[in-house]
């Protein structure tokens, strides 16, 4: 479609372009014609004002030579050869200086009396010349103007013949005496006209062209003549009596040059100037004015092209510009809505979380409330012996006191104090862990949960006659929540106590050290260790080994959860040298800034 279109503009543009070269051509000959036919004419209306005076400047001369005394005589007495002598003589001289080609005197009839070319071959005396025009006209009082082929020397001119008269007096009343006659050469012209590229000629009054500078044109005539003016010219023997056929029967190479041409009258013969414009010349300047058309034309169709390509490939950035937003458009929306999905996904995750939180949390509590089940013999052991001590004391304080021994009563009053404190401290200890936690997270001793945590199971310890090593190789801190710590190392110290139980060794051990920016607690037992099948499992919420109401499979799961909120780990293995290990890993405060800084 949009080749089929750019085709039909192809097309358009060249019949364009082809229009306005015809067009230029066709103006430009015009202009180049009415020009070329201007200077024609100028070229004309100079040759004519000079052939004008050249036949002017002649007009008088025979006139005036008409009343030499000479002339006169030989009229009246054409027998006196002394007299036509002298006359030949003055004639001759009078032609050499006035640069004719002839002057010479004729009697009544037309025959020649004297001549100024009286001593060459071609001699004029002697001549009957009375059957010219031109004498019959001034033989009848009128001046004579003839052009023809001399019938004596077969050189062309003008003749002009002025009537003579005996004197002033008689003219144009009496009949003239005879006839004085000038030839004057006009082919001194046709060498000036060589110059002109254009064609010249001269015609007579029947179009017979007698002066040209094309030869070949020279007695022919512009236009066929008919039979009665061709026996006109044989009868004045004008030109020498060649048939004259017209200019067009010439063969072509001859007529190069005839057609169009501008014409001026000249002379008192009814001569036509004629001046044939070069043709070539025309369509020579109109194809200069096509040649710089197409030029131009050439101009503008490059130039349009470039700035038709320029368009293009702008066009092309535009709409590659265009694609490229509408990509990014596509993709920022692709993003909105996966961001969206996204959203969506997190908030659900967030619910879960919250369910889980929730979930773990009960799952704690009720974790923490089996255990202190199970502690409940140990605690009332555990607060059973400072009560019965402070019984005790309080009994010796009595007893001192009405003895008057008011230091030792002090001193049994002191350790009533001392024991309650004690009391006090794991009825906190108590209510710090059955309390549910709320995330206090704060900055944690671990070896201080561990004291806390051995000091609970204190009695445990001893009731199973266990004993617990506890090795502080290093101080750390560790960012969590501090009942939720001891919960983790009651869980783990207690599952070694039940773990060692029916062994021969109850050793426990519990190490706590600082390894790459971690804080790591190790609790080994000397327990038979964890079978594979029951490693698969370990830390699976209610998966326990133990009997009913001894385990309730919570312990490791509560634990891990707890680690792993404060970003740790738990895992256990078994000891090469026998028994279950338990290793705990918290990042270390220091650590934990240092992530923070960073
Ligand atoms: P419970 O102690 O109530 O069974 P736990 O989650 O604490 O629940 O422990 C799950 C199981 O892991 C125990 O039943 C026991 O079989 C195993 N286990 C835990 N600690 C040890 C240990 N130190 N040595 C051998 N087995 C252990």
């Amino acid at each position: 479609m949009k080749s089929r279109k750019s085709l039909l503009l192809l097309m358009l543009a060249i019949i364009c372009a082809s229009a306005v070269v015809v067009t230029t051509y066709v103006l430009a000959a015009r202009k180049a014609s009415s020009d070329i036919s201007e200077g024609s004419e100028r070229q004309l209306q100079i040759v004519a004002l000079d052939l004008e005076s050249v036949l002017q400047k002649f007009e008088t001369l025979p006139f005036a030579l008409g009343f030499q005394s000479d002339v006169l005589q030989a009229l009246a007495q054409p027998g006196d050869q002394q007299n036509i002598q002298r006359l030949n003589l003055a004639l001759q001289l009078i032609q050499r200086q006035s640069k004719v080609v002839a002057i010479y005197v004729l009697d009544r009839k037309g025959l020649t009396l004297a001549s100024s070319n009286w001593d060459t071959a071609t001699s004029f005396v002697g001549r009957d010349f009375g059957f010219r025009p031109y004498f019959s006209a001034a033989i009848n009082g009128q001046p004579g103007r003839f052009y023809g082929i001399g019938n004596a020397t077969n050189v062309p001119g003008y003749f002009i013949a002025q009537p003579i008269y005996a004197s002033a007096a008689e003219y144009g009343r009496k009949a003239a005496l005879g006839v004085m006659v000038v030839k004057i050469d006009l082919t001194e012209f046709e060498h000036t006209w060589s110059s002109s590229e254009d064609p010249i000629a001269l015609t007579d009054s029947r179009g017979v062209v007698f002066l040209s500078n094309r030869q070949e044109w020279k007695y022919h005539s512009m236009s066929p003549l008919n039979g009665a003016v061709q026996q006109d010219l044989t009868g004045t023997h004008q030109y020498a009596d060649q048939p004259i056929t017209p200019l067009i029967s010439l063969p072509k190479a001859q007529r190069i040059g005839f057609g169009q041409h501008v014409t001026r009258e000249v002379g008192r013969l009814g001569w036509q100037l004629i001046v044939f414009p070069s043709q070539a010349r025309i369509v020579r300047i109109a194809m200069l004015w096509t040649l710089a058309a197409v030029l131009l034309l050439a101009i503008a169709a490059i130039t349009m092209w470039a700035i038709y390509q320029r368009r293009r490939r702008l066009e092309e950035r535009l709409t590659s510009a265009e694609y490229l937003d509408r990509t990014i458009a596509l993709r920022t929306q692709e993003l909105m809505v996966a961001n969206h999905t996204l959203e969506v996904k997190y908030a659900k995750l967030k619910e879960t979380e919250h369910l889980l939180r929730s979930t773990q949390n009960n799952l704690i509590q009720a974790g923490k409330l089996a255990m202190l089940g199970q502690m409940a013999a140990g605690i009332a052991h555990e607060l059973n012996q400072p009560l019965a001590a402070i019984r005790a004391f309080a009994d010796n304080a009595i007893t001192f006191l009405s003895r008057e021994q008011r230091d030792k009563a002090t001193e049994n009053l002191s350790h009533i104090s001392n024991a309650s404190a004690r009391m006090g401290k794991i009825v906190g200890q108590l209510n710090g862990f059955s309390r549910k936690s709320h995330e206090a997270v704060a900055v944690i001793d671990l070896s201080k949960s561990i004291e806390a945590a051995a000091l609970l199971l204190n009695n445990e310890f001893l009731t199973h006659g266990a004993s617990l090593r506890i090795d502080i190789r290093d101080a750390a801190q560790v960012v969590g929540d501090s009942v939720r710590t001891e919960q983790v190392l009651i869980n783990l110290l207690r599952n070694a106590l039940d773990a060692v139980d029916n062994a021969e060794q109850k050793n426990i051990s519990l190490v706590l050290e600082q390894e790459t920016g971690e804080a790591v607690i190790r609790i080994r037992d000397s327990g038979p260790g964890i079978p594979a099948q029951v490693a698969l499992h370990l830390f699976e919420p209610f998966f326990t080994t133990k009997p009913s109401g001894k385990g309730l499979g919570l312990g490791l799961a509560i634990s891990s959860s707890i680690v792993q909120a404060m970003n740790g780990r738990l895992a256990a293995h078994n000891h090469s040298d026998g028994g279950a290990e338990f290793v705990l890993r918290i990042p270390l405060l220091e650590s934990m800034d240092k992530v923070l800084e960073s």
